[in-house]
Formats: C-alpha cells, structure tokens, sequence
C-alpha cells in the first residue's frame, strides 16, 4: 500500500507507538470487526494475548491500558490522557468494559489479558490474540495482530490493517529511486512528496494537517515546560524540562545556550511521553522528540524561517521515513533504538536541510549521516518505561540531527556512503542484534540500573 506522510505523522498518546498506539488500534479494529460480522451482541467476553516484547515490557509501555480502551471504543488521535486514566480505572474497578462504546462485558484485567513473555507469534516480535467467546464460552472469532512500529498494525494475514487506499505516483523503495523520480519531474523531494499525496487530498488540505501536526508538537512542548514533579512508574524520574526552560529564560545567552534549547524542546516533549500524554508519532513515540526539536531549532535560531520551511521539513522528512519503513523497520523491537531514535535522527537531519533550501543530494547526504553514526544503537529501557535511556536519548538525538544537516550544507551533496547503503547496513545489524537489545528489558542498561 502506498504511504501517505500522514501514515508517518499521526497524533497518539504516550508512551510507545509500537506498545502502546498500535495495540489500541489492533483492539478497536478487532471490536469493529466483530461489528460488521454481527457478532458484538452475542459477545459475552474478550480473552487478549500478549506475545514476545510487548508481553516482556507491555506493563511498562502501557499496553495494558492501550487495549483495554481500544476494547472500550477509543482511538489514541482522539482521547486525552485525563479521559484515558478515568476510562482504566473505571474498568479496573468494575471489572466491566462497554465493547466499542456499545456492548457492556466481564472485563477483568487478571482472566481476560495474558502475557506469553517467552512465546512469540509467527510474523513478529510484538504480536497480539484476540478471541471472543459467547455465553457458553464457545469462539466467535479469533485475530491475531501484529504491531509493527510507529503505531503501524499488520493482521494476521500479512495485510495491512486499514481501508485500501488508491496507488500514489512516483512510489519508491530506495532513495535511488526517490533522487530518480525528483531527477526526472525536476522536483525537489517536498514537491515530488506533494505531487504523490494529491492521490488522497488536495495541497491545501495537506498543508492543513501538517500544520496542525506542528502545532500538536507546540502544544506538547509548552506542556512539558509547565508540568512538574515526576513522571509515572517505579523509577520515580523528575522532569527536567520546566527547571530547564525557566533557567533558559532568566539567564544570560551564552556561545552553546542552543544546545541547551534543543534539550529542553526534547526533553519536555518525551516527558510528556513519558507521562502518558497526547505526541505526534515522529516516526514513533519513543524518539517523538527529535522531529518537534529540531523543528523549534529552525523556527527559532535559523533567519527566514517560516511555515513554507516546517513544511519543506515535514514532507522530507516523512518522505525518509518512508525508505526506513520500507527497507527495514521503525521498530525497537525489530531494530534496537537505531529503528527509532536512529530514523528520527535521519529524518530530522533531512527535514532540516530541506527547510534551508538544500539540494536533493544534500538531504540525501544529511539522511546518511544522521544514520550512519546511530548504527548499532540498542533499546534497553530501564523497567521496562519509556523514560531511561529514551527521553535523554531524543536530546542527544536533536543535537546529532542539527550537526547532520550542517556538516551537509558544508558539502556539495557528494559523499562516499549511501542511504541505501546505511539502510542496508541498519537492517543487517538490527537482525544479527541479539535480542536483549531489543525492546525485552532484558539487556544492557536495563539489567545493570537498579530500578528503584
Ligand atoms: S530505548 Fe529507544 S527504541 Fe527503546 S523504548 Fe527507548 S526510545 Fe524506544
């Protein structure tokens, strides 16, 4: 199916696209299915499996949660953390979930969600099973789903979950391919990406949303500036992000206070995150902060910048995380942090280039590098949440993304490495990864911080 960058950039909750955004949507698309099956009203109970990682860091994920109200009838581009927490805990209490918002059941979290941690479904890692039984507890219907990163749901059969859409021109599988196609129309990457997406909307739609998924990402920073206290679960993590911000307002500016405001963008973006709170998927909600980051950067320290720039960035960037998506993976599960924070740094990189006017070759080149030097980069989140390395890991991230993109615009766009080549070598390395590195809290510094 061809992708849309609004496949890349969506509106979801925290903490994880892959745990928590995707399993929403496999529960509300498995309900949905029993309402066009006509089976809803002879539903007297939902039986959920929990498979490989997010089995292994589900709890910590909140995936949980995520399918409990995807169960209850909710979508995570739509409630509100507050709405979110009053829905689990009404579950919680009463051990009763309304179905689709329709359909009143048993829901008792202890019978009815299990959690396979050492058995994994065929087709990937964070696999999920749905039954539903009627009164006599014969099966109505079973689904298996499969949560392939960046909230992306695949069904048990290979398809891609979701309605079939039209083909888009100019479709690419490698960044060959895309440089070929801007070659051949004499387009820049942004407008051969507008060209593919009037398949589905017109340019000014298009516009419209992207910037609405901007302002999501203004909204989340001034959030995560105005929280306080410490973020949920057992780390017990303070938030940096508003004692950051206020010192950046009261003193005075120093040669390096941009790194420090790219940090502080970060920062408060994956607190909210962390917290549960409502981030565009950037391409996925662990790395949610690079994108936003280093789109505050430009706005703010590069001279001319204005909303044609954020989105020259945004159709960059989303055109990259295409190539990603498509050639390897933009799961942790699947890639380590390469998949995430990796791609994120990439994009961002690209992004950035496009909105101060570089060349094709030149984005490609930033591209590159932003992957090339987070190659190997594992997912090891400390209890199982998104908050150690991860949150710390989108500043780091931003400032790599920025120097990307400078050492490119230096250049003239030739390089000796590839992006096809890095995608390659992402791919291989995120494959032979053993497995504790990816995404299982089983590895790395998950194993040697103590949780509490
Ligand atoms: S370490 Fe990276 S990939 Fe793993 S949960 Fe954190 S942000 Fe996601």
């Amino acid at each position: 199916m061809s992708l849309s960058v609004l496949d890349i950039f969506k509106v979801g909750i925290g903490p994880s696209s892959s745990h928590t955004v995707g399993p929403m949507n496999a529960a509300r698309q498995f309900v949905d299915t029993l309402v066009t099956q006509d089976l809803l009203d002879a539903t007297h109970a939902v039986d959920v499996g929990l498979y490989g990682s997010l089995a292994l860091t589900g709890l910590g994920h909140a995936t949980d949660r995520a399918v409990l109200l995807g169960l209850a009838g909710h979508r995570p581009e739509s409630i509100e953390a507050d709405e979110a927490e009053a829905v689990v805990r009404r579950v919680n209490a009463a051990h009763r979930l309304v179905l689709g918002g329709r359909r009143e059941i048993e829901f008792d979290r202890a019978t009815h969600l299990s959690l396979h941690k050492r058995e994994t479904l065929p087709r990937h890692t964070n696999g999920m099973r749905f039954s539903a039984r009627d009164a006599d507890g014969r099966e109505l219907h079973q689904a298996d789903y499969y949560s392939v990163g960046g909230g992306f749901i695949v069904c048990g059969d290979e398809q891609q979950a979701g309605a079939p859409r039209p083909p888009a021109p100019f479709e690419f599988d490698t960044a060959r391919e895309l440089l070929e196609h801007c070659h051949d129309q004499g387009l820049e990457i942004h407008e051969l990406m507008v060209e593919r997406e009037k398949t589905w909307a017109s340019p000014e739609a298009l516009r419209v949303r992207l910037l609405e998924m901007w302002r999501v990402m203004q909204a989340c920073v001034q959030r995560g500036f105005s929280a306080q206290g410490l973020l949920p679960g057992v780390l017990k993590v303070r938030r940096r992000a508003p004692k950051l911000y206020r010192q950046l307002q009261t003193q005075a500016d120093g040669p390096l206070q941009v790194f420090d405001w790219v940090d502080a963008w970060a920062l408060a973006v994956n607190e909210e995150n962390a917290a549960g709170g409502r981030v565009v998927t950037a391409p996925t909600n662990g790395a949610a902060g690079i994108i936003p980051a280093v789109l505050h950067y430009y706005c703010h320290f590069e001279p001319g910048a204005d909303e044609d720039g954020v989105i020259r960035f945004l159709l960059t960037a989303g055109a990259i995380a295409m190539l990603y998506k498509k050639r390897a993976s933009l799961s942790g599960a699947e890639m380590g942090c390469q998949g995430e924070v990796g791609v994120a740094c990439s994009m961002a990189a690209a992004g950035l280039v496009s909105a101060l006017h570089g060349s094709n070759a030149q984005i490609e080149n930033a591209a590159e590098i932003g992957m090339e030097h987070n190659l190997g980069l594992t997912c090891d989140p400390v209890a199982g949440l998104v908050q150690i390395p991860c949150i710390e890991r989108n500043a780091m991230g931003s400032v790599k993304a920025i120097n990307a993109a400078r050492l490119a615009l230096r250049g003239d766009g030739t390089h000796k490495v590839s992006l096809d080549q890095v995608i390659r070598t992402m791919r291989q390395t995120g494959r032979d990864m053993s497995t504790i590195y990816k995404e299982t809290s089983e590895g790395g510094l998950a194993v040697n911080v103590p949780e509490c």
